[in-house]
Parts: C-alpha cells; sequence; structure tokens
C-alpha cells in the first residue's frame, strides 16, 4: 500500500487555491464563488477524495459543490468515487476507464494492492462533456474545455478567467517532464496548449497537474520541447534508427538531441514510434545521398 498524504492549501489568487497530494504529488485545485465551491482533481483513491472534499469544506466553510476531472489517470480521477452530492464533470472518454486499466501504471491489481480499493467501485462524470462547458458559481464562472488530445485521451483545461488563472492538468508538469503514456497523442498535444496560451495575458498563471504554479513562458517551453519530440523521433525512424539505436545513443554519444531527459525519452519511445509507424512514417530513402 503507497503512502498516502494531502499537504497545505496554498492560496493561488483570491478564491483560488491549490495542495498536493501523495502518492502522485497531485495537485488538486479549489475554485471559491460566491454560491458554489468547485474541486479540480480528485486524488487517487477514494477515501483520499472524501478527505480532500472534508478538507475543502473545513477551509471555505461550505461543501464543494462541483467537481472537474482533468483527464482518466487516477492520480486525478480515482478520487472520484469518495466525493458525494456534487455535479461532476469529465470528458465523456472517462467512462470507458471505469474498469482502472486505462492507466499504464495501474492495473485492477495494482489497484486493489497499491491503492487498497477494489476498481469496482469507480464512478464516472455524473455530466460528462465533449468539448465545452461554464459553471456559475456565483459572481465567479469557469469554463472547462477540450482543445484535443495531448498527455491522454481525455484532457480538460479549467479556466478561471476573473483571477486568469488555468488548470492544466498534466498537459503541463512542472516537476519533471511530463508524461507520455500509451494514451498520449503527442502529434496534436502543442495544439492543446495554445489553445489556452493564445488568449492568456503576460499575468496569467497555470497550475500544472504535478509541480509548482507557473507563468505563459514556462507553458510555452514546454509547448516547444513537446513538439521537438515529436519530430525528432519522426527524424530518427527517417534515419532508420530503430528505438534500440536511439536508446543506445542515449545512454552513449547523444548524438541526437533530445528535449527531455533520457529516462524520459526512452519511456516515450514506444508510443511515440507506434503512432509515427501508423501516420506511415518510414526510413526516407532519400538520406543516403550526402549532400545532394
Ligand atoms: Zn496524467
Amino acid at each position: 500500500m503507497r503512502e498516502f498524504s494531502i499537504g497545505e492549501w496554498q492560496q493561488v489568487r483570491d478564491g483560488i487555491w491549490v495542495v498536493q497530494c501523495q502518492p502522485a504529488s497531485v495537485n488538486v485545485g479549489l475554485v471559491v464563488g460566491q454560491e458554489g465551491v468547485l474541486m479540480v482533481d480528485t486524488g487517487s483513491s477514494p477515501a483520499q477524495g472524501r478527505e480532500l472534499a472534508r478538507r475543502a469544506q473545513e477551509l471555505v466553510g461550505r461543501p464543494v459543490t462541483h467537481v472537474v476531472v482533468t483527464h482518466a489517470h487516477f492520480d486525478h480521477f480515482y478520487g472520484l468515487a469518495g466525493i458525494e452530492d456534487v455535479v461532476s464533470i469529465g470528458h465523456e472518454n472517462l467512462l470507458q476507464h471505469l474498469d482502472g486499466t486505462n492507466d499504464p501504471d495501474v492495473d485492477p491489481e495494482v489497484i486493489r494492492r497499491d491503492l487498497g480499493f477494489d476498481p469496482s467501485e469507480l464512478v464516472g462524470p455524473s455530466d460528462p462533456m465533449v468539448l465545452i462547458r461554464a459553471v456559475d458559481l456565483g459572481g465567479r464562472t469557469v469554463e472547462i474545455v477540450h482543445l484535443g488530445n495531448g498527455h491522454s485521451d481525455s484532457d480538460l483545461f479549467v479556466l478561471v478567467a476573473d483571477q486568469k488563472v488555468v488548470f492544466t492538468g498534466d498537459m503541463v508538469e512542472t516537476s519533471g517532464d511530463p508524461f507520455v503514456g500509451p494514451d498520449s497523442q503527442v502529434e496534436t498535444w502543442p495544439k492543446a496548449i495554445d489553445g489556452v496560451t493564445s488568449n492568456a495575458r503576460p499575468e496569467t498563471l497555470f497550475v500544472p497537474g504535478h509541480g509548482p504554479v507557473v507563468g505563459i513562458d514556462e507553458v510555452t517551453q514546454q509547448r516547444a520541447a513537446v513538439s521537438m519530440l515529436w519530430s525528432t523521433a519522426e527524424d530518427c525512424i527517417k534515419k532508420g534508427m530503430t528505438i534500440d539505436d536511439v536508446v543506445a545513443d542515449l545512454n552513449g554519444p547523444r548524438e541526437v538531441d533530445w528535449p527531455f531527459a533520457p529516462q524520459s525519452v526512452a519511456n516515450a519511445l514506444p508510443h511515440l514510434y507506434r503512432a509515427l509507424e501508423a501516420k506511415g512514417v518510414t526510413k526516407s530513402r532519400n538520406l543516403p545521398l550526402l549532400g545532394l
């Protein structure tokens, strides 16, 4: 069983709070209106979700009324089952992931052993969405948007326009490289980030799924890194490099310049290669014509 804990609420802006939760160092957010209280993500188990809702009510003096799940991974999603009497919003693809098998690191047996509950307890959002949803919390409207897939098959951004705060889920991570898994769609990921940064102001704050709150420059840098990850993998395939060749280069001469740490690249490679090969990217026949 992994160690569960919830940190202290940190105020981001007026009526907006973040708390970090273990075992996955996930950020859970709180947006407080005159009437409603909206929680962003739910922690890693029903028990943790229940405790987060209790801690939120303790902070605000009113119960949580709305919950948004930014995507289907365990540390964001699995707490939802412990939070009662709320309107819960998530991408409709979450409903396909109630068996606990979607997450790259978590299968049903691991859930029982490490997270301490049975995956049959999982529940989906009461109010599944596809593209956009607005929630009026009283004096404050929260917009929830799906701008295409990137990190997962169910990525949502949560925007609080009056305070210029954006919750990104794992579309942005600042504690390490963003995670690329079997359900990631790296090709469309940068474009989805553009959807929020193109409307952001210099003072906009971004709350990532993991790691410290950042400004637009860090998000733009990460967007560029994700884009470069995709194009570099494409170049490697065109040069005729296999995954083993790339890993050997990562561990040795490092002739290929990657935007992520070697371990992150090695983890992402099978998913990048599968997606690129499915698009028909193959070794280029022209490359041996050196200098021409
Ligand atoms: Zn994730």
